[in-house]
């Protein structure tokens, strides 16, 4: 390693040591306001805050996503850059550091998975590369990318779409797990989101029902349609759905049903087939119902692929760096949150991750595959929750303003930041990852699924926080300690 190199690697763990509090206090921050996809105004303001206030030249709502952003520092190669995700999800407001459910506002958004943590892990990194960038003359340019509305899988495919990443060498993913891993080939499923509208007529649902149409009936069709198509699914897809409208009150017909669902493959073709298939099914019920179907595409993503060369880089600086020091509070914490979730009480992970060849690909999606196919990207886990506990439930949301997740996303904070300075000292690492990535997608004809007359949907969870953000906001608490 050039002294140049060593520098900068000193450099950047002094100023993450040294800056501690204050990726704690955007952690925080970022977790009492609880924004749910499409209103992350305040954690967007926060962020785009600290990377203006710290010199990077910042464009906000890009791609028509008022809460998304582009942060751009220094010129020139290499392009290297960061993206994550900063929202909460509905329904899972939960006291952090408390190992039985307990809301903090019963029935309110909440983060109940960590992105939290995981924006707080870019941002610091991004100020301790920035910083050593200066510090050390090293030359090229970092892009760091906010992405609104992940848990709705929405925003990366519209930035690549819009040319956000076309002159981008590589990019790095940083997402917490309960370990510090990295992993590389397809790690998660592509996914279709797709409403299924019907439109049928009102009538009297007891005096004349014969006049009506019942949409709700086309919608409960189509779910009975899917369940017997469920055997027929090859092994990898999967599905889930959700009735957004079905109807008003029992003695009107209803005129309008909805029903919303996620259809996923680990081939973006295959999501796509899965979808064409529901379509079908979707038809047979407006026949049988003498309904109109409406279909309406709401995004469409490819599988995360992690490329090989990144991961490497990630795994050497894991290798080096490893896990929190966790003490015996913070185990406490976790076997109580393990006990309440009928998990095995094994408190919390020891050891990082070892290496072991192409990973084996879970059954979420992330809207940063779209990213994945289109340059080399690194995926860093940091481990910010606790082994066993259920995303998307409560027990996933108690760690996630506490040491565990300050501690973790320090450790993640430091791996990421490692491996930026490595991609801005050795050029040969960013010719590995575009060779390696030229032959893991060798035969692949990239482009985004989503429709070209998408837009982003503006209004998702508008009523949500117009009723809760008056109360969530007695609760949110402003940063302290700023990055130096
Ligand atoms: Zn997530």
């Amino acid at each position: 390693m050039a002294c140049s190199a060593k520098q900068a690697r000193a450099f950047v763990e002094k100023y993450l040591g040294d800056n501690a509090d204050a990726l704690n206090d955007v952690i925080n921050a970022l977790f009492w306001y609880g924004e749910p996809a499409m209103q992350e105004v305040r954690s967007a303001a926060l962020l785009t805050g600290i990377l203006e206030d710290g010199g990077f030249q910042v464009d906000r709502g890009i791609s028509g996503f008022p809460t998304g952003f582009m942060a751009t520092y220094g010129s020139g190669s290499p392009v290297v850059a960061v993206h994550t995700e900063y929202d909460a999800a509905p329904d899972n407001s939960q006291k952090p550091g408390v190992a039985a459910h307990d809301p903090i506002i019963p029935g309110a958004p909440g983060h109940c998975e960590g992105h939290n943590v995981n924006a707080a892990v870019m941002i610091a990194s991004a100020m301790a590369t920035r910083r050593a960038m200066e510090a050390h003359g090293l030359s090229g340019t970092l892009k760091i990318f906010g992405a609104p509305a992940e848990e709705l899988v929405l925003a990366r495919p519209y930035f690549v779409r819009d040319g956000y990443f076309d002159d981008v060498d590589v990019a790095f993913h940083p997402h917490l797990r309960e370990r510090l891993s990295t992993e590389y080939g397809i790690l998660q499923r592509a996914v279709v989101s797709a409403e299924f509208i019907y439109h049928g007529e009102t009538a009297h649902a007891a005096m004349s029902p014969w006049k009506g149409r019942n949409a709700l009936d086309a919608a409960l069709l189509m779910d009975s349609g899917m369940a017997q198509y469920r055997e027929h699914l090859c092994p990898g897809m999967n599905m889930h759905r959700v009735v957004t409208d079905g109807g008003n009150q029992p003695n009107i017909i209803p005129a309008r049903a909805a029903i919303w669902w996620f259809l996923r493959d680990r081939t973006a073709q295959g999501a796509q087939a899965l979808f064409e298939q529901a379509r079908k099914v979707a038809e047979g019920a407006a026949i049988m119902t003498n309904t109109e179907l409406e279909v309406e595409v709401k995004t469409a993503v490819w599988p995360v692929r992690g490329n090989q060369a990144l991961a490497e880089a990630l795994q050497s600086n894991i290798d080096v760096i490893g896990m929190p020091a966790w003490n015996e509070d913070e185990h406490d914490l976790a076997r109580n949150l393990q006990a309440a979730n009928n998990a095995d009480e094994i408190g919390l992970e020891p050891e990082a991750d070892t290496f072991d060849g192409p990973s084996e690909s879970i059954a979420a999606a992330n809207d940063c595959g779209d990213v994945s196919w289109k340059v080399p990207m690194g995926r860093l886990w940091f481990p910010a929750n606790i082994p066993g506990v259920t995303f998307h439930h409560w027990s996933a949301g108690s760690a996630l303003a506490t040491p565990i997740a300050h501690k973790g996303g320090l450790v993640g904070a430091r791996t990421l930041t490692a491996t930026l300075v490595d991609c801005l000292t050795d050029e040969n690492l960013i010719a590995d990852a575009k060779s390696t990535f030229a032959n893991e997608t060798a035969g692949v004809d990239y482009a985004p699924m989503i429709p070209d007359s998408n837009s982003p949907p503006l209004e998702a969870n508008r009523e949500l926080m117009q009723k809760f953000r008056p109360e969530m906001e007695r609760y949110y608490i402003e940063p302290k300690n700023c990055f130096q």
